[in-house]
């Protein structure tokens, strides 16, 4: 891939297709994906109704501008309001974009509510919100503000689940609060449970908004439609991404009434946003997660793992909900136990140095998941020695 830019540390296998939680190279060789596209393929790889949804709709109209009406995009819209607590809907393609019409959706909000002093962004050290410059400002790990300064001004960086700091940080200047509830891309960092209700709190009392970033988190991934669910907690503006779409780029910006009003016609866009066919995706995905009983499956799966995972010698901890886990090793072997089972027909990720991610697809069968495991920890054992 020498013509396309170096910004990947990609991993020596081209998958060519894939059948339900496993993949298959060129050479036909099979591998049990407990990546999912981080987080993505939700429903595995080519589940029919998903697959029978796109092709229906690419034959009928693939693009259509948001200068007219997109009846599908209401419909998913409705699907994901009917059921929350949200009831307006913006749609973008990634979780990037799904952040920063977020940031934008607070700033206009606490503007018009608070004057222009109030307009900082609060987000959480080890934090991981996209690559967009807004995305990348709230995002508080240094590596990967290198070389790309300045950062947006406007933005607060507090320590992850230290809710003391927190209250010191929130004030009359705080526009929103952004947080994962779960932190994903640090290594599935999952709270104590009073962090998430002690942050609602602080939003509340100083009248700042709070966006939680369910991009990675959100549609079942956790074992609840939200991670928010876990916590009772809800936010006033949501962002989701990564699972929608069941492998197609669609995001959405979920926000309250009274939030969502601050953007007027004009305010923000996005030309593919939304467009016909992830609309048709996004509505397979929610019908099929909804049907099959998903959100329970990920939640009975991911015991299933996170037991299997437990009290292995060579496992420091096991951390996270539902299909969202993270195995934390001694050393910083991750990047050589993600190789060693690759070679053994299992994809993880190195989530960091010394972390494997686990987040298969939420249709993993109880055997998949033993089997998956069970190389998992052979190789955990085989190089962590
Ligand atoms: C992946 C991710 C993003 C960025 O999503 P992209 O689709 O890559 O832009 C933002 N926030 C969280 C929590 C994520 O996991």
């Amino acid at each position: 891939m020498k013509s396309v830019m170096e910004t990947y540390k990609r991993t020596d296998l081209a998958p060519v297709r894939g059948h339900g939680s496993w993949l298959l190279d060129e050479r036909g060789e099979r591998y049990l994906d407990f990546v999912a596209g981080i987080a993505t393929n939700s429903l595995g790889h080519g589940h029919p109704a998903l697959v029978e949804a796109i092709k229906d709709q690419a034959e009928k109209l693939v693009h259509c501008s948001n200068l007219y009406e997109v009846p599908l995009q209401a419909e998913v819209a409705d699907m994901l309001t009917s059921s929350t607590d949200f009831d307006r809907v913006f749609f973008c393609n990634s979780g990037a974009e799904a952040v920063e019409a977020a940031i934008k959706l607070a700033r206009k909000h606490a503007q018009e509510s608070g004057g222009p002093e109030k307009h900082e962004i609060l987000t959480f050290t080890k934090s991981f919100h996209g690559r967009t410059y807004g995305g990348l400002t709230a995002t508080a790990q240094t590596a990967y503000h290198q070389g790309f300064g300045p950062m947006l001004p406007g933005f607060a960086y507090a320590p992850f689940g230290d809710l003391e700091a927190a209250k010191e940080m929130v004030g009359p200047q705080t526009a929103a609060v952004l947080v994962e509830p779960i932190q994903g891309e640090a290594g599935v960092i999952v709270p104590d449970d009073g962090f998430l209700p002690g942050v609602r709190e602080l939003c509340d009392r100083s009248g700042a908004l709070l966006i939680a970033d369910e991009v990675q988190t959100g549609i079942g991934r956790t074992g609840a439609w939200f991670a928010c669910n876990h916590y009772g907690v809800a936010p006033d503006v949501l962002c989701i991404a990564k699972g929608l779409g069941g492998g197609l780029p669609i995001g959405a910006c979920l926000a309250r009434p009274s939030v969502a009003a601050a953007f007027v016609p004009g305010d923000h866009a996005s030309t593919f946003g939304g467009g016909p066919v992830q609309c048709a995706a996004a509505l397979a995905v929610l019908d099929v997660i909804e049907d099959d009983g998903l959100v329970a499956r990920a939640r009975h799966v991911g015991e299933l793992i996170m037991q299997e995972l437990g009290g292995r010698r060579s496992v420091v901890e096991v951390r996270g909900r539902g299909l969202l886990i993270a195995v934390q090793l001694r050393s910083d072997d991750a990047r050589a136990v993600a190789e060693a089972a690759l070679a053994a027909g299992v994809l993880v990720n190195d989530v960091t140095s010394d972390s494997i991610r686990i987040c298969p697809p939420l249709v993993l069968t109880d055997e998949e998941a033993r089997r998956g495991v069970e190389v998992v920890v052979s190789c955990i054992e085989e190089v962590c020695t």
